[in-house]
């Protein structure tokens, strides 16, 4: 009897030590991601499941993580609280904060990648910034939605489960900063929001898809063929403010002296989104390229929506001093110019970045 006792006791042991064993290999095997939290309509709440009005970054990352049925067996997450703002409120300071920490954290064996949640609002200027600033090719995925937590078919969950997943793959490798949204995985260069409203806002118009997330199966198209990440020459390590950038939207009739007013108020930088290829009316040429003569860098991209910005088409480029923005939106042409602009470069210089990034 002693003796079934013993061998039926080492018998639940050794389940148990099995059991154990086989819970270590499964942990062992799910992937490190790191969620750096900002804000955004993601952490959004509303006073009810149908009001359109709501305010953006009210919900913690600890209380997002926590309403994401089955996303702790995709990967092993870790939440780290950076900002909560709604991402009109997005600034260059937050930029470098995340792009540091990205840094910082992708460089640990025991990370590897990292979720980026954001508003949508200001995502693909993020995203860009992310995109020529970290240092790593681990991957690197932001997500955000566009209905709040509170509201009937929130899309905030099922964008994160996907992006989580899409950051612990290691597929994701190596292609630049990713965005996952509505099933959709688009690169930094190419994407841009579209519908103020819609779920389905964010498209790539000119470069198409990176891949598609469907309940966190991955399925890659292609790879951003632009610098990016690792082979990118910019470096913010020791940079604690960005120079300023303007815009400036062109229209019918548009005034002129808008470029005075960005260059008097300390712009290095001013990109114009153009009506057409980069245009604008003739006394706007002319002040810009004023501006130009005393050390202001001028981009021509354009307010419409696909195409890309060619030098010396109907504006001459090459007379004028301006730089073409080619595929870079005036979003994205802002965020490559400012960086640009840390270090003194040739307008022959400035014009290679644009066709390189
Ligand atoms: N205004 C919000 C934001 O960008 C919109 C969103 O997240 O969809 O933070």
């Amino acid at each position: 009897m002693k003796a079934h006792y013993k061998s039926l006791s080492l018998f639940l042991i050794l389940l148990i030590f099995a059991g154990w064993q086989m819970g270590l290999a499964q942990d062992k095997k799910l992937p490190n991601v790191v969620i750096l939290a900002t804000g955004g309509t993601i952490a959004g709440a509303g006073e009810s499941g149908t009001e359109a009005g709501y305010t953006s970054g009210a919900v913690t990352i600890d209380a997002m993580i926590a309403g994401v049925p089955g996303i702790t067996d995709v990967a092993s997450i870790k939440g780290e609280q950076i900002s909560n703002v709604g991402s009109q409120d997005m600034s260059f300071d937050i930029m470098l904060k995340v792009a540091k920490r990205c840094n910082e954290l992708l460089a640990k064996n025991d990370v590897d990648g990292i979720v980026i949640t954001h508003g949508t609002d200001t995502m693909e200027e993020t995203a860009f910034f992310l995109n020529l600033t970290v240092k790593s090719d681990k991957p690197v995925v932001m997500v955000g939605s566009m209905r709040p937590s509170t509201a009937v078919s929130a899309d905030g969950p099922l964008n994160l489960y996907n992006a989580v997943a899409v950051a612990g793959d290691p597929n994701s490798k190596g292609r630049g900063v990713l965005v996952v949204m509505n099933d959709w995985i688009h690169g930094a260069h190419s994407l841009t929001k579209t519908s103020t409203t819609a779920v389905q806002t964010f498209l790539s118009p000119l470069r198409g898809l990176v891949g598609v997330s469907t309940y966190g199966n991955n399925d890659f198209y292609s790879s951003p063929s632009w610098k990016h990440t690792k082979a990118s020459e910019f470096d913010i390590s020791n940079v604690t403010k960005m120079p300023r950038v303007d815009i400036i939207f062109a229209c019918a009739d548009m005034s002129p002296d808008l470029f005075d007013a960005c260059a008097n108020n300390g712009a290095k930088g001013i990109v114009v989104a153009g009506v057409g290829n980069g245009n604008m009316n003739k006394a706007s040429l002319d002040a810009a390229a004023g501006v130009v003569k005393k050390g202001v860098v001028v981009v021509r991209s354009s307010r419409v929506a696909t195409g890309s910005v060619g030098r010396n088409v109907e504006v001459s480029d090459d007379e004028l001093g301006f730089i073409a923005s080619d595929e870079l939106n005036p979003q994205k042409a802002r965020i490559l110019l400012s960086l640009a602009l840390l270090k003194q470069r040739t307008p022959q210089e400035l014009q290679n970045l644009f066709y390189t990034y």
